[in-house]
């Protein structure tokens, strides 16, 4: 991209201090009921507020909804406002990249449906009209991730408004300041276009006892959340609709019809997008041995550092792994240049990804890791490489991605991984509707099968019958 990072990262410092108190938010002044631009001191506060802002926000029209909803691009799109989120979510969470969250976030403005996802059925016959039209679930409570933690805002703030609800954010406490920033340029933006107060609210110091009092509070009556697994069993046993959109561990396999240069420089590409938090990166690759050199060659000439010594790859993944197995927080998100200098090795900007020969039972390989370290699985055939993807992929049913040109073997691997996104020929972002087709989401349920979210799936689907009469033909 033709970005000078050190000019935006001056500007957009000097913006944030211009418009800073300590916590790096606006100094907005409210003159509302408590609560500051739908930022509450109490998770309570918020939900109240939420559920004042939902009646009203039942009573506009559509038209009014899609000016809501094209608001928020136009708020987010604002270059000032964009480069402000971006920068401040990697200075907060200390995760990923800024000119990968500036697209991100972009995507999620540009590429979430609004209003026109809400498709209304009708029936006509002897008996008159039925409409089944998509309606609001009302006051929604949506957990995000610290990953993408302005992309989900966005992203859900557009569907569920779109789809008619208020909705209260309880991000991680990681991603506070970033996550009020935006609550309260979007509140603001909202309110000067005469929207209800308070569509978007949160609460002053989240935490996972405020998580779960919104999770509890009789008028919260979705929720959904997007993050570990943790999280999305805790909102499906709530006894309340929960979507969750869980974790991943997405597989690649390369085989040999494939156009391995094309599928090297994609898996770089997608690996390293946002330095492979995305729940859809590239996380792991099984590529049949007639082509695995040269794969590894071709991708070592687009940014892969190749780790040859065993011994080396066990310190690697020593470093990362924390007591449960899982990856240690500190090293989520951050570069292969970043990892590979804990380990005293130096190398250039150019190096995105390190990777290196495993086994397929190497817990690089079986472990969701969130870094850009990505293990090369060596197979006897595809049918081979296929039946390990499934496996590494542990039925979570998220995202797989396959280089081939064997249109047979494409569709054996999606039917049997039976993932809500399946990539063929592609960085995995293409899934998302970077140089792919088709809408964004940051929310992708697969555990309860919305799939790709989008207004429709924060609805409900309500029938109106006319008995005996408006049918016309
Ligand atoms: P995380 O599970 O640690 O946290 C996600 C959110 O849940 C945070 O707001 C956190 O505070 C909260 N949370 C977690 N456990 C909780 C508990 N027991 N009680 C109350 N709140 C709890 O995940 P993360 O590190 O922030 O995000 C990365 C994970 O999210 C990865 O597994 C990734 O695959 C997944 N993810 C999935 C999607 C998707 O669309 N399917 C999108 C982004 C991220």
């Amino acid at each position: 991209m033709d970005i000078d990072v050190n000019v935006i990262e001056k500007m957009v410092r000097q913006a944030i201090a211009d418009v800073s108190k300590d916590n790096g938010c606006p100094t907005v002044t409210y003159h509302g009921p408590a609560g500051n631009y739908g930022v509450f001191d109490t998770m309570d506060g918020a939900i109240e507020a939420s559920v004042i802002a939902q009646k009203e926000l039942l009573h506009s029209t559509m038209a009014e909804r899609q000016k809501y909803v094209d608001t928020i691009r136009a708020t987010v799109l604002n270059r000032a406002n964009l480069e402000m989120i971006s920068m401040l979510a990697v200075e907060e969470t200390e995760i990923g990249k800024y000119e990968h969250k500036l697209i991100k976030n972009r995507l999620a403005a540009e590429k979430t449906p609004g209003t026109e996802d809400l498709v209304t059925e009708a029936k006509t016959g002897d008996n008159g009209l039925t409409l089944i039209e998509y309606c609001p679930f009302g006051v929604i409570g949506a957990i995000t991730p610290t990953t993408n933690p302005t992309e989900t805002v966005i992203c859900n703030s557009i569907s569920m408004i779109a789809g008619g609800n208020s909705v209260v954010f309880s991000p991680h406490p990681r991603a506070t300041k970033v996550t009020h920033l935006l609550v309260q340029m979007l509140n603001k933006a909202l309110e000067e276009a005469g929207a209800p107060k308070n569509l978007i609210t949160t609460v002053k110091e989240p935490s996972i006892e405020n998580t779960n009092a919104m999770c509890e509070h009789p008028k919260v009556r979705m929720l959904v959340a997007t993050g570990g697994p943790s999280i999305v069993r805790k909102v499906m046993s709530t006894g309340k609709k929960a979507i969750g959109a869980g974790a991943g561990n997405p597989p690649v396999v390369v085989d040999e019809t494939a156009n391995i240069e094309k599928a090297a420089k994609d898996i770089v590409d997608g690996c390293s997008f946002d330095n492979n938090v995305p729940c859809i990166a590239e996380k792991e690759v099984f590529a049949v041995d007639q082509i695995c050199d040269y794969l590894i060659h071709c991708m070592k000439q687009n940014g892969a550092y190749e780790m040859k010594d065993p011994a080396m790859v066990e310190k690697l993944d020593a470093l990362v792994t924390n007591d449960k197995g899982g990856p240690k927080v500190e090293f989520v998100g951050k570069s292969a240049k970043y990892i590979l200098d804990k380990l005293g090795i130096q190398v250039s900007d150019d190096i995105r990804v390190i990777i290196m020969e495993t086994n397929k039972h190497h817990h690089l390989v079986t472990e969701e890791m969130m870094m850009p370290i990505l293990p090369v699985v060596r197979c006897h055939d595809v049918d081979e490489a296929i039946d390990n993807a499934y496996e590494a992929e542990h039925g979570n049913r998220h995202t797989a991605m396959m280089h081939s040109r064997n249109v047979e073997k494409l569709t054996k691997m999606a039917k049997l991984l039976e993932t809500t996104i399946f990539v063929k020929n592609a960085p995995s972002y293409a899934g998302i509707g970077v140089g792919g087709e088709g809408h964004t989401t940051f929310t992708i349920a697969g555990p309860t099968g919305e799939g790709l979210t989008s207004a429709r799936s924060f609805c409900r689907k309500r029938k109106c019958v006319m008995s005996d009469a408006l049918h016309i033909r």
